[in-house]
């Protein structure tokens, strides 16, 4: 064992062999890299054991931990899942326009809050707050993190120690455990639940009203439909309710959607416009979902109330940074031109492609998966059915078409071992399993992405 020790190099020697890694790295992490590995070689030799104490592998060893630490975990994926807003692979891919307005505030000081006219102070909810009134016919607007953020913020400010009737059939849980009733309870407001988990009516809410109602409220049911015998209040009939008693009436839209999705060939989801000239004094709506910008939370709608919510000190806590304003502006802007919209926006490009066009890609794509992952996998295209995602038109699921990939030997086992080496190459390969297969929905694959995924291909080995 004595001996084992002595062979061991010293840092010295094995820094000499380093001096690239030095330049890379810096001295100090590949000093500090080669003295772990040293202790740990020391601890197994003192163990009893024979570890490797070449200097060649002791560098290489260093070389690869010091090679690991410097790989992000934040990394992109190629997402064959079939679902377009996948909320763990990060909801929207962003337009082009936006990359850019990205990377030129992101690289500069810009006048995020600076009025270039004036000299003063600006807002920073300025460089949206037009396009979003614009395109849903609001007379304010604000911006926050996330949707979620949007509802906290909007009954923080309109309905804190106060009481606001909601029907128990929108009582939603969003999942990662945004739940209406807890946000409520955290935005200092008091849930009345009324009617029943499958009908409400205008009554119901009329009878909840009383000294302590702040607002009425609706909240879109994104992640499940209620069917058979069913009754819920539509928009119109609550803001009237809601105008007798002087009562704002906030929507919590879920999914924002600015153009008509029927004229798309997309299922038909309500529109930001629609739901405001319905009478909704206030909205909320993700800016990640149907919308297909960054992540945020769009308020808009009546000025005195917009102009409340702004004052809320949360609204401080809550609010973008340029990055996401940048993008936002950048996504809102190509709404103006709806007959270019799907050109320029990948989100609406990935919902209307063409069902055939993605079956012709399988066929495509076929010989070279088969290549890829080996005989003991059968490969075919199927048709199959994509999932919008995030909670937007949960039901309504696009044909689509699919590379499904069965283990021969009809093993879970060789599934999920299939599964994971489409993960390790650099740009990780994401699919679904479903009935015994792993199927890489091809959806969200575009043509002109098709390389990128045959590149990433060479690297698994199955
Ligand atoms: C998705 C959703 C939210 C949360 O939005 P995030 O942008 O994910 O924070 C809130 N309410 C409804 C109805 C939703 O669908």
């Amino acid at each position: 064992m004595a001996k084992r020790f002595q062979q061991l190099p010293g840092i010295d020697t094995l820094l000499q062999l380093m001096t690239a890694e030095i330049n890379t790295w810096g001295r100090d992490a590949v000093v500090n890299n080669l003295r772990d590995l040293l202790v740990r070689l020391r601890a197994e030799i003192a163990r009893g054991g024979t570890p490797d104490c070449a200097i060649e592998s002791i560098r290489d060893n260093a070389i690869a931990a010091l090679s690991a630490l410097n790989v992000s975990s934040l990394m992109p994926v190629i997402n064959l899942t079939g679902t377009v807003l996948h909320t763990n692979l990060g909801r929207a891919v962003l337009p082009q326009t936006a990359l850019d307005a990205v990377m030129t505030v992101a690289g500069s000081p810009s006048n995020l809050e600076f009025d270039l006219e004036s000299g003063r102070r600006g807002e920073r909810d300025s460089h949206v707050e037009s396009l979003i009134c614009e395109l849903t016919g609001a007379e304010a607007a604000t911006v926050v993190n996330n949707n979620a953020a949007a509802v906290l913020l909007v009954l923080n400010t309109l309905a804190m120690g106060h009481e606001v009737p909601v029907s128990r059939g929108e009582l939603v849980e969003i999942g990662g455990s945004f739940r209406i009733p807890e946000v409520m309870a955290r935005a200092g407001c008091q849930l009345v639940e009324i009617g029943a988990t499958n009908r409400t009516h205008l009554t119901d809410y009329r009878n909840a009203i009383g000294e302590k109602t702040a607002l009425l409220m609706k909240v879109h049911t994104s992640n499940y439909r209620v069917e058979g015998f069913t009754h819920s209040v539509a928009e119109v009939e609550l803001a009237a309710l809601a105008a007798e008693y002087s009562l704002p009436l906030v929507v919590d839209m879920g999914s924002g959607n600015l153009v008509n999705f029927t004229a798309l060939g997309l299922p038909r989801e309500v529109t930001a416009a629609e739901t405001l000239a319905q009478g909704a004094d206030i909205i909320t709506f993700s800016g990640d979902k149907l919308l297909g910008g960054p992540q945020a939370g769009l308020i808009a709608g009546r000025h005195d109330l917009i102009a409340a919510i702004r004052k809320n000190p949360l609204k401080r806590a809550l609010r973008v940074d340029k990055m996401t304003l940048a993008a936002l502006a950048e996504t809102l802007k190509l709404y103006r031109d709806p007959d270019d919209l799907l050109k320029s926006l990948p989100t609406l490009r990935y919902l209307t492609r063409d069902e055939a066009d993605i079956h012709a890609q399988g066929q495509r794509l076929l010989p070279l998966i088969k290549q890829t992952i080996g005989p003991s996998y059968t490969v075919t295209v199927e048709r199959c059915l994509s999932q919008v995602g995030s909670g937007s038109l949960p039901v309504d699921l696009l044909p689509s078409s699919a590379l499904q990939c069965r283990p021969a030997s009809g093993h879970d086992e060789s599934l999920r071992r299939l599964q994971q080496s489409l993960r390790d190459p650099p740009v990780p390969v994401v699919g679904r399993l479903h009935k015994g297969s792993l199927w890489l929905d091809l959806r969200c694959l575009e043509v002109k992405d098709e390389d990128a995924l045959i590149g990433q291909l060479q690297h698994v080995a199955p």
